[in-house]
């Protein structure tokens, strides 16, 4: 076998290295364990690792009925059973101008998958792609799998890290197919205004260009501004919200999360992007059946107290 050969250098090499986990472990290995001075334990940000975030009962026993039930021990249909797409429109709708439908929102095996599925839609020849810096890795190394050209656009710190929207402008171009928003953000903790996302959308729009609003920390907020999603100015621009369980749940390990689209125009319908999606669905993998089974129980019947408790843990743990 000393003449095999595999020509060419993997996507997946250069993609790895946008990784926290990666870099997590590598510091990990390297600790000198003589050395005793005390050591920040900088996480990949599983809250459920401290004993003080469990999440709800309601949403443990809703689990435990799904799998008891030996209703959903099958495959699951692609994009998600009716029932848990239904209760995820009705989720995400809270606070829109208008209703989605469960035809407009899509199950992924968390928000990772859910950026995997979006991006892998929209990839084309030549195609870019406007990514905020600071961000969240996964942008990037999905980008370099799907073969989207990355431009990033800055967040100002000075103005609590909104968008500097004069100089993405500039980085947009006719192949450009989308920019990506994370509200509440990761890593920077900012909360953007209605204002703020009034302008990105209005933005998108002149660029021509849809909005990725990255929603996986939705609702966690504890400063002045109140979290605004950004599917409310799906009349300005067409958005794809993402989000999931992981964070507001403390479940990052149940995999399950979303995509929702906030299109009243039907734009994405019109450019065949509702199509890619669904062809992106069927190539990958769904979220265990149970776990989808118990959407609606955990998302109708979750209690307020779980919610309030878990905001001011953080409200009272974070340096302000
Ligand atoms: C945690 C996180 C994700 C991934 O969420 P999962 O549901 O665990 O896949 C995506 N985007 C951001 C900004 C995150 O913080």
């Amino acid at each position: 076998m000393k003449n095999w050969k595999l020509r060419g250098n993997s996507d997946i090499t250069s993609a790895s290295t946008h990784s926290i986990a990666r870099v997590n472990a590598h510091v990990k290995t390297h600790i000198n364990q003589s050395d005793q001075r005390p050591i920040i334990p900088l996480s990949i940000g599983d809250p459920s690792i401290f004993p003080c975030f469990r999440t709800d009962q309601v949403a443990e026993d809703a689990v435990v009925d799904a799998l008891r039930s030996a209703h959903f021990n099958g495959y699951a249909p692609k994009g998600g059973a009716l029932q848990p797409k239904r209760s995820l429109a009705e989720y995400l709708s809270t606070n829109l101008p208008y209703k989605l439908s469960p035809d407009d929102v899509y199950v992924t095996v968390g928000a990772k998958q859910a950026i995997q599925i979006v991006l892998s839609a929209l990839r084309r020849p030549d195609a870019n792609i406007l990514l905020p810096k600071p961000g969240y890795p996964a942008y990037e190394a999905l980008s370099v799998i799907n073969h989207l050209e990355i431009r990033h656009f800055d967040l100002v710190q000075e103005k609590n890290w909104e968008v500097d929207l004069t100089g993405l402008q500039k980085l947009a171009d006719d192949k450009t197919v989308a920019m990506v928003i994370i509200n509440p953000g990761n890593p920077c903790g900012n909360v953007y205004t209605r204002d703020h996302l009034k302008e990105i959308a209005e933005t998108a729009r002149r660029l021509g260009i849809l909005v990725i609003a990255d929603e996986a920390y939705g609702h966690l907020t504890f400063g002045s501004n109140p979290f605004v999603p950004m599917g409310l100015f799906g009349n300005i621009a067409p958005i794809l919200t993402l989000g999931s369980l992981s964070k507001r749940w403390m479940v990052p390990g149940w995999r399950i999360g979303w995509i929702a689209r906030s299109d009243p125009d039907g734009i994405f319908e019109e450019q065949g992007i509702v199509e890619c999606i669904k062809r992106s669905l069927i190539t990958n993998t769904e979220p265990a059946t149970f776990i989808q089974a118990a959407l609606p129980q955990i998302l109708e019947k979750t209690t307020n107290d779980f919610f309030v408790k878990t905001v001011n843990i953080l409200r009272k743990d974070a340096v302000l």
